[in-house]
């Protein structure tokens, strides 16, 4: 696997805003609720002055998450899609931007949507097919947005390929790296200029705020980007900020035993006869399996399967699995099950996400970190009922 920074990931998130109180020593970074700060004089600012524009919580949370992703500025927002939404502050009506077309439903829905009201000039591509993209590339696109994993079907492209064609040609890259967290991928490495996340998932990773957050490479565009947060007024709280700062503290810990749950619960899915296909970057079959071993450190948590027997089936199987949880997100400790075509990918119309692939028979999981024996014994049993 890449990534020789990844060794001192566990260290910094721990020490993450350790030892940053100078008035009474807190070891932890304390919460700053106060929405507004005192002036010392007349036109004599401290650091902060308004939550909105700057709060001493969030900028703890932001400094780290820029740290684990190497890169110069971290912002952090309401929630995911607020930071996808910013990213669309730097577009004209004439600047084209080209999407991946199975990319989180909420994100392709934001994006047909404000390119429908003329906001600017949008491209859906497989970003897999290397003919597409290149067409949608000589087009000269302002910006492109990459989603590595894809959800809900896993798909890989490689990262620091396409952010050169698109350097190329002056194209921005903006990854979601929401799957995987930056203890598993740090795309500013790779090459691209913004990487976001929905701090919602592994970043926070116990299913108790919804968040999100989005660090550049360059300084420039992160105080553009920090200027439009503060302008459109979509900074997250502080109170989620701190929540997600203790979050992050065991974010690859937890990934750790996420993955090694996940790989188990693959190979037993794979064998399974009540399943059609397996998606999981892991299996040696896989597409991106190439891609995964050269830019991730490991193989995530996320994976989805087509079952046998369609919507009936997949009914059945919710109605019998006790320990997973049939519920929207991803990320947390808890293992979560999902139907992507009436949930996450609900808000893409029914052509568009059969073309990505996306069926009605297909089932998305989180594995979580409970003991695996109980994950597997309750997906053993959902499934043998589900063909019934
Ligand atoms: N990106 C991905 C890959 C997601 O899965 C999600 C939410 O599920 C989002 C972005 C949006 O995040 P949020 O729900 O925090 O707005």
């Amino acid at each position: 696997m890449s990534n020789a920074k990844v060794k001192n990931i566990t260290t910094s998130a721990v020490r993450a805003g350790i030892n940053t109180d100078k008035h009474h020593g807190a070891v932890v970074a304390p919460i700053h609720l106060s929405s507004t700060y005192s002036l010392k004089g007349f036109n004599d600012k401290r650091q902060f002055d308004y939550s909105r524009t700057g709060n001493p919580t969030r900028a703890t949370f932001a400094q780290a998450i820029a740290d684990l992703e190497q890169g110069s500025v971290g912002i952090v927002t309401s929630t995911g899609m607020s930071s996808v939404h910013l990213i669309c502050q730097l577009l004209s009506t004439e600047d084209i931007v080209v999407i991946p077309h199975d990319c989180y439903g909420g994100s392709f829905r934001l994006f047909t949507h404000l390119a429908k009201r003329g906001q600017f000039q949008l491209i859906v591509v497989d970003q897999n097919d290397q003919t597409a993209l290149k067409a949608a590339l000589a087009k000269q696109p302002k910006l492109v947005l990459l989603e590595s994993p894809s959800n809900p079907l896993l798909r890989l492209v490689d990262i620091e390929e396409i952010t050169k064609a698109c350097h190329d040609v002056g194209a921005l890259v903006a990854v979601d790296n929401t799957f995987l967290s930056p203890a598993l991928q740090q795309p500013l490495e790779l090459g691209a200029d913004i990487v976001f996340h929905s701090t919602t998932k592994y970043i926070n990773g116990h299913s108790d705020v919804v968040g999100g957050v989005l660090v550049t490479k360059e300084q420039a565009l992160g105080e553009e980007l920090a200027w439009w947060a503060n302008c459109i007024g979509i900074t997250g709280s502080a109170f989620d900020s701190f929540l997600a700062l203790r979050g992050l503290k065991t974010l690859p810990i937890r990934m750790k035993q996420h993955q090694e749950n996940a790989l188990q619960v693959a190979s037993f899915l794979k064998d399974h006869n009540a399943i059609d296909n397996v998606y999981f970057p892991g299996f040696e079959d896989h597409p991106g399996h190439e891609i995964a071993k050269k830019q991730q450190a490991g193989f995530g948590a996320m994976l989805s399967f087509d079952l046998k027997g369609g919507v009936a089936a997949v009914k059945k199987l919710f109605a019998n699995l006790e320990l997973f949880t049939l519920a929207q997100s991803l990320g947390g400790v808890e293992s979560l099950i999902n139907h992507p075509p009436t949930m996450t990918h609900a808000g893409m119309e029914e052509s568009a996400r059969l073309e990505a692939g996306i069926t009605n028979s297909l089932v998305r999981i989180s594995v979580g970190i409970e003991d695996i024996n109980d994950i597997l014994a309750d997906l053993a049993n959902g499934l043998s009922k589900s063909q019934l």
